[in-house]
């Protein structure tokens, strides 16, 4: 049984579905790349299946349990304890340090300040960024920024990684080097990652690639990954 288990979502925000017939699977410790143009679907789609988003119809179970069943409360309880997100920018606190960004989620788990702080130093080390533990989101580079968002979004352990155009902001040479950092730290923890990507070299980590068009989702038949 697959961890994450979505079948035929519909979502409208208008006239023009977003969401017409879209599916995917995903398996723990899975790295899935949700492809297509612009407009196509893919945001909504991860949004739906991060349970931030209701569909219209269709039907997401996340490990056996049907996400429109469960009260807001315990679907937001969900996300905190279970899920990381990453998005293209604009996602750090400005008035925090990078420590205290990477430390908060743990901070807001009721976790003292020195254990916060002190798996937060770690997970700044393991992506490459402790240099900026004590500047501001507003002192570093785009590339630093998103590796210590990548670094908030592991530090509760979560299984799933969603991540919405993580490296939209950068150039290919940091794109790749968050990309790197990310699936590599999410296959050490086990965490699953859902990317949304319209770049075929940062799809290029994920294992499996989700293709959307109009709304609908289709597989991609890969070879020699
Ligand atoms: P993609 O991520 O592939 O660019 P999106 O999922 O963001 O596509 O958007 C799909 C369609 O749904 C677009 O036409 C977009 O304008 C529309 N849409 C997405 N989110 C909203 C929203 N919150 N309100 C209104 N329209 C939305
Ligand atoms: P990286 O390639 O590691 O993402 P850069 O080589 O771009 O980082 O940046 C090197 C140093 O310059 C960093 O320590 C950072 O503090 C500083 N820096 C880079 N970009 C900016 C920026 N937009 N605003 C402020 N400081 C920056």
């Amino acid at each position: 049984e697959p961890l994450l288990h979505a079948v035929d979502l519909h979502k409208s925000f208008g006239p023009t579905p977003a969401l017409a017939g879209a599916s995917m699977d995903l398996a723990a410790g899975e790295v899935v790349a949700i492809m297509g143009p612009s407009g196509s679907g893919k945001s909504t789609l991860l949004h739906c299946t991060a349970g931030i988003v209701a569909p219209d119809s269709g039907r997401i179970v996340y490990r056996g349990r049907e996400l429109s069943a469960m009260s807001d409360a315990a679907r937001s309880a969900l996300r905190r304890s279970e899920f990381g997100f990453v998005f293209q920018f604009g996602q750090l606190v400005p008035e925090l340090t990078c420590l205290e960004n990477v430390a908060l989620p743990l901070r807001l788990d009721g976790h003292k300040r020195r254990e916060a702080e002190r798996r937060a130093t770690g997970w700044l080390d393991r992506l490459e960024v402790s240099d900026v533990a004590h500047k501001r989101p507003g002192e570093i580079s785009g590339g630093q920024g998103q590796r210590v968002a990548v670094a908030r979004a592991l530090v509760t352990g979560p299984r799933v990684v969603f991540a919405d155009e993580p490296t939209g902001a950068l150039d290919s040479l940091n794109g790749e080097r968050v990309m790197k950092l990310l699936t590599e730290a999410a296959r050490d923890t086990g965490a699953a990652v859902v990317l949304v990507t319209h770049e075929p070299r940062v799809a290029a980590y994920s294992d499996r690639e989700i293709v959307v068009r109009d709304g609908r989702t289709r597989e991609m038949e890969l070879t020699g990954r």
